[in-house]
């Protein structure tokens, strides 16, 4: 059965990353923030400007006017592919297409959700000013979303992923059940057409010298990180997801994969995001200015 493979997470937890690699294969196809075409809330998501850097883009040209709901079976279609990586994140489209496509019965879904240690996610945003640790603790109420949703998924530490790159990458490609092979992880010896996303990623497709990049912390965070991490140990709510987390871990969990049909429900919080989405269509937001500039430098 074909399969549609959802690789979610926080903002900066390496989703464009982990997408492009699980694409990384002939019978594959990575999709990126996909959902953002469909549901678009910045000023840029009204305009493809695909990763493969051809613009107008042919594959995005034959998609872009199919409905959301039969998207996945489009791709499979049109690009003759056997799985879709998807790293559209938003829970409001995950919960939605899951439903969808369990209800259909037409493709196998697999949720994976990635994750940092907190000390590792708060320097993403350290770095660009945000000290605050009770933003950076605040951004663990996405997976306590998921686990209310009830989304089945196992749960994959980013921070050991990029470390142990080919070891992870084939235990994640095992559960999926998706081909491994030695290159799975280069993912830029591979067209991809994904859309959006981190920057970084999609950079490395055209870069001279394309590398996975693995984040190193300076001597100033490398100095405040006990305080950091002893501030984050006193937070029982962050403690309670991490354990959820942990026990999801692809490391040591068998998982309830792949999901179950009519399990997924669609709490609060997911009629309060669609609002917001709605209204969001309308009165788009710009990309933040150094987003911007690297958006103008985009090879179109
Ligand atoms: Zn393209």
């Amino acid at each position: 059965m074909k399969k549609v493979i959802f690789v979610n997470g926080t903002a900066r937890c390496g989703s464009t990353m982990v997408d492009l690699m699980l694409g990384h294969d002939p019978k594959g196809f990575s999709l990126g923030e996909v959902s953002s075409w469909f549901r678009p809330w910045r000023t840029h998501h009204f305009d493809i400007k695909c990763g493969c850097g051809t613009y107008p883009c042919p594959v995005w040209e034959e998609l872009k006017h199919v409905p959301e709901d039969e998207l996945y079976r489009a791709v499979v279609e049109t690009q003759s592919v056997e799985f879709i990586a998807d790293s559209s994140k938003k829970l409001t489209w995950v919960i939605d297409q899951n439903r969808r496509l369990l209800a259909s019965g037409d493709f196998e879904v697999h949720n994976v959700f990635l994750y940092k240690d907190p000390v590792s996610l708060h320097h993403s945003h350290w770095k660009r000013g945000q000290k605050d640790l009770s933003i950076t603790a605040g951004h663990y109420r996405y997976y306590a979303h998921a686990l209310d949703a009830r989304i089945p998924f196992i749960a994959v530490n980013y921070d050991w992923l990029v470390r142990n790159i080919d070891e992870g990458l084939a235990l994640l490609c095992e559960r999926m059940g998706i081909p491994h092979f030695p290159a799975k992880a280069e993912f830029w010896r591979k067209t991809h057409h994904q859309l959006f996303g981190s920057f970084g990623p999609r950079q490395q497709m055209h870069a001279p010298s394309p590398r996975i990049y693995i984040e190193e912390f300076g001597a100033d965070y490398v100095e405040a990180m006990p305080s950091i991490e002893q501030d984050f140990r006193c937070r029982p709510e962050l403690q309670a997801i991490l354990g959820e987390l942990g026990a999801r871990d692809i490391r040591k969990s068998t998982g309830p994969m792949p999901a179950d049909s009519g399990t997924i429900r669609r709490p609060l919080f997911y009629y309060r995001q669609r609002w917001r989405e709605r209204k969001m269509r309308f009165f788009p937001q710009p990309w933040p200015d150094r987003e911007a500039s690297s958006i103008r430098e985009w090879k179109v």
